[in-house]
């Protein structure tokens, strides 16, 4: 039987509403589920390590990598840019196995017009009071970015209905069952089963 394609799953969501945490958590589950390291032009914050939490990268390198279409998508997120390394998304694809991008909302747009088959997912705070909360105490950003941040992120949120899943995130664990749930059934959905079963269903 043929092997199924890997799913592409994007994770979206405000800054500061938790999504690093609950990919990590979901990865620690999920070991099957692969993660997509983004380029970025942002200085690493304390404890980010080159490869892992991103592949930190001047201005010049960062264009070179567009100009080269190195990148899925980019975009350019209060300040700095961000972008998706194309080839290890589509090498873990064709490998079959699921792929997870943790990306602003707009590349996860980007990304739909490439891969209109893949899995939108936006990651919800329980409030606007509690996102604040959570990206002071992150204790990592000056005042004023953390009001940049603010002004994004009801933007953001705004485009939630751009998604197919809204998730949540009112507790790490809670969040990431709703995930897994997510990601168990879009791989039983028949439109992506159709090229495994053919040799059994008679397809018109
Ligand atoms: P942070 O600076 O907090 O790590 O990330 C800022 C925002 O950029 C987050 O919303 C994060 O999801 C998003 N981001 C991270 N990597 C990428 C990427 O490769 N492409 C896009 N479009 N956004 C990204």
């Amino acid at each position: 039987m043929k092997k199924e394609k890997g799913l592409l799953i994007v994770l979206s969501g405000p800054a500061g509403v938790g999504k690093g945490t609950v990919c990590s958590a979901l990865r620690s589950k999920n070991t099957d589920i692969q993660y997509s390291v983004s380029a970025t032009t942002r200085k690493p914050r304390a404890g980010e390590v080159d490869g892992v939490n991103y592949f930190f990268k001047s201005h010049d390198e960062f264009q070179t990598m567009i100009a080269n279409d190195k990148l899925l998508e980019w975009a350019e997120y209060v300040g700095n840019f961000y972008g998706t390394p194309v080839d290890y998304v589509r090498e873990t694809l064709d490998r079959g196995q699921d792929i997870i991008l943790e990306i602003e909302v707009q590349g996860a747009m980007k990304v739909r017009e490439a891969f209109p088959e893949g899995v939108f997912i936006f990651l919800m705070p329980p409030s606007l009071a509690e996102l604040r909360k959570r990206i002071v105490g992150r204790g990592t950003e000056t005042a004023e970015v953390i009001d940049a941040r603010m002004t994004v992120a009801k933007e953001e949120i705004d485009l939630m209905k751009m998604y197919d899943y809204v998730v949540e995130n009112d507790a790490v664990e809670l969040a990431v069952n709703r995930i897994r749930s997510i990601v168990t059934a879009e791989h039983c959905k028949r439109v992506r089963l159709i090229e495994k079963y053919k040799e059994l269903v008679e397809v018109e």
